[in-house]
């Protein structure tokens, strides 16, 4: 049996092509630019790795089916006319045989996509390898070389940054942007944690990430913190953590990471663009550190 290959090529939107992780606990949408596709690329989000053919979307499996059916319906009926018209041939001089042929004009329809690629936000060219790519929100890896630096860790201030700027719920995006930060530093140290053999803590704790790349790097991620700096990351960690877990209420646990604040407890906490902009100068020194010192 030969194999039968038809090319159909999935429509893209400005160059860029809507891709869909394919990790189950992932499953989120980024764009990658038709010049910049390779045959086996990293989710922006997740990290993990998989070939392009796996990662199509939903909208654009769906329209590959239905083109393919269309092209093998009217291979099929090629065929049938090619092979009957062959015996009618073939049997025309034959009074005992009588074949009459009449070939099927099967037209195969177009099947043009019923869906457009999603709009994303920002638009991303990696400076290690040139790869072009699209996001929604924040990001951790290069789907083109997965290249870890502190220009990922930039970007994703912009971005963070860019969504303050744009949102009409300022308390919201601040409350956004406290946890995109803390999510921007775990996805860091995640990265940094993968080839280590111990089992991780909790990233979302900087003294947790502190103590864990200590022991297993000698890496003090904190080093050179003065008093300001440490209150500063505290701040930014436990009131991510008291929004995400406690309704925006300071609490007991909260205090005792922060015995500065007691005199807040029970209060609704306050968030700040000017703390949001301190936190990401001193968490970005301790990525910096972990980055293994290229603070550019
Ligand atoms: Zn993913
Ligand atoms: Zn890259």
């Amino acid at each position: 049996m030969s194999l039968i290959e038809f090319k159909i090529s999935v429509p893209t939107d400005n160059g860029y092509l809507g891709r869909e992780c394919n990790s189950p606990s992932c499953k989120k949408y980024f764009k990658v630019h038709s010049g910049s596709i390779k045959s086996e690329m990293h989710c922006p989000y997740c990290g993990m790795e998989f070939s392009n053919n796996e990662l199509h979307t939903q909208d654009q499996v769906g329209f590959l089916e239905e083109s393919g059916k269309e092209l093998a319906t009217a291979y099929a009926h090629a065929e049938i006319n090619k092979m009957l018209g062959n015996f009618a041939k073939q049997f025309s001089g034959n009074k005992f045989i009588k074949m009459t042929h009449t070939p099927s004009n099967f037209q195969p329809e177009e099947v043009k996509p019923q869906y457009s690629e999603h709009k994303v936000d920002s638009e991303l060219s990696c400076p290690e390898c040139g790869f072009l790519f699209q996001v929604f929100g924040i990001f951790g890896y290069c789907p083109g070389c997965s290249s870890e630096n502190m220009l990922i860790y930039d970007a994703n201030i912009s971005i963070i940054r860019k969504e303050i700027t744009d949102a009409s719920d300022k308390a919201r995006a601040l409350r956004h942007a406290y946890a995109d930060l803390v999510t921007t530093f775990e996805n860091f140290c995640t990265k940094k944690a993968a080839d280590i053999p111990a089992k991780s803590p909790s990233f979302q704790d900087i003294f947790e990430a502190r103590r864990f790349f200590k022991v297993s790097k000698s890496i003090d991620i904190l080093e050179g913190f003065s008093i300001a700096d440490n209150l500063c990351a505290r701040r930014i960690f436990q009131k991510r953590h008291v929004q995400q877990h406690a309704a925006g209420i300071i609490n007991e646990k909260y205090i005792r990471k922060i015995p500065e604040d007691a005199n807040l407890l029970g209060m609704n906490v306050e968030l700040s663009e000017s703390e949001f902009e301190d936190g990401c100068l001193v968490i970005r020194r301790a990525v910096g550190i972990l980055a293994g010192g290229r603070l550019n």
